[in-house]
């Protein structure tokens, strides 16, 4: 029994955001390594376009070989409908949409305003529906916007409450561009869930940008929030801000939510091994993280058998 899932997004996320390709089968090792370390959910590719991302163009490949894993979600992020319909065509458990809560920020990245997004996403409920895949809506720039700054709270509850209708089955809180504090997390969350379910409002997706990124997490858990998403290595850095970190690092957030005495399922220990195939898949690529570094406390394991 777990008390928190633990996502792991690296293979999308982390690997999107570089531009160098990691070859097909150092991206199975690493899924087959995180699952055998206890991860039992992986975003394991996106199904845009291979001319916009070159990086994800095996993602079919990918899910087909994380389907043979057994007690393993696997998650594609799909930008549209037609990401949608290949996604269930390659077999994935479910399928995650994001739809940028700052307008400008959609129109920029996806050309597409709140009302051409909520369409999109009722055409993809439609085909996740028909093909029995779960269907979650990710809530990216939901906590501020490098290009509008401050989203509105309001705002983000309106579309939250639209994409509801439209047929999301669950959603994700993005703190995409790493501005959140807890204190905002917390208020979030529960506006979120008030308009949308709590059963519907499951997940943060939280970067580490300045450094916020655990304490973000503890304000989530304080509101009941059950699944966190992170990157290994935090993989890929932060998009907006070249050199800093990005996604929350699996290895810290693993760490921590262990030592607290809540159970993840995942052996940490093997989960650090796991660096070794981006480390030797990615030569030069910078990956972050505390914990593998320092080590573990040396009380660990008393802690985590608690
Ligand atoms: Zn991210």
């Amino acid at each position: 029994m777990t008390d928190i899932l633990v996502s792991e997004v690296g293979p999308r996320d982390g690997l999107q955001s570089i531009s160098r390709v990691m070859p097909l089968d150092a991206k199975k090792d690493w899924i087959a390594a995180e699952a055998a370390a206890g991860v039992r959910e992986i975003e394991v590719g996106s199904f845009v376009p291979p001319s916009l991302l070159p990086q994800m163009a095996d993602t079919a490949e990918l899910v087909a070989f994380a389907r043979g894993i057994e007690g393993l979600n696997v998650v594609a992020l799909v930008p549209n409908a037609k990401g949608a319909e290949r996604a269930a065509e390659a077999g994935v458990h479910a399928i995650s949409i994001p739809f940028s809560m700052s307008e400008t920020h959609s129109l920029k990245n996806v050309r597409k305003d709140h009302p051409a997004m909520l369409a999109e996403i009722a055409e993809a409920a439609t085909i996740a529906k028909s093909a029995g895949i779960h269907f979650a809506v990710g809530l990216s720039t939901a906590f501020g916007c490098t290009m509008e700054g401050a989203v509105s709270e309001d705002q983000v509850v309106r579309l939250a409450e639209a994409a509801a209708a439209a047929g999301a089955q669950e959603f994700s809180l993005s703190d995409t561009t790493g501005y959140a504090d807890p204190a905002q997390v917390r208020r979030l969350v529960r506006k979120v869930r008030a308009a949308v379910g709590a059963d519907r409002m499951t997940t943060l997706h939280l970067h580490n940008t300045r450094g916020l990124g655990l304490a973000n997490v503890v304000a989530g858990l304080e509101e009941g929030i059950t699944t966190f998403d992170a990157s290994l290595g935090g993989l890929g850095g932060c998009p907006f801000a070249p050199g800093a970190s990005g996604n929350l690092v699996t290895e810290d957030l693993v760490l921590m939510l262990n030592a607290m005495g809540l159970k993840t399922g995942i052996d940490l220990e093997k989960l650090l091994e796991v660096r070794a195939i981006l480390a030797e898949a990615l030569p030069g690529e910078p990956l972050y993280g505390f914990t593998p570094d320092a080590g573990l406390m040396l009380d660990y394991n008393q802690r985590t058998a608690a």
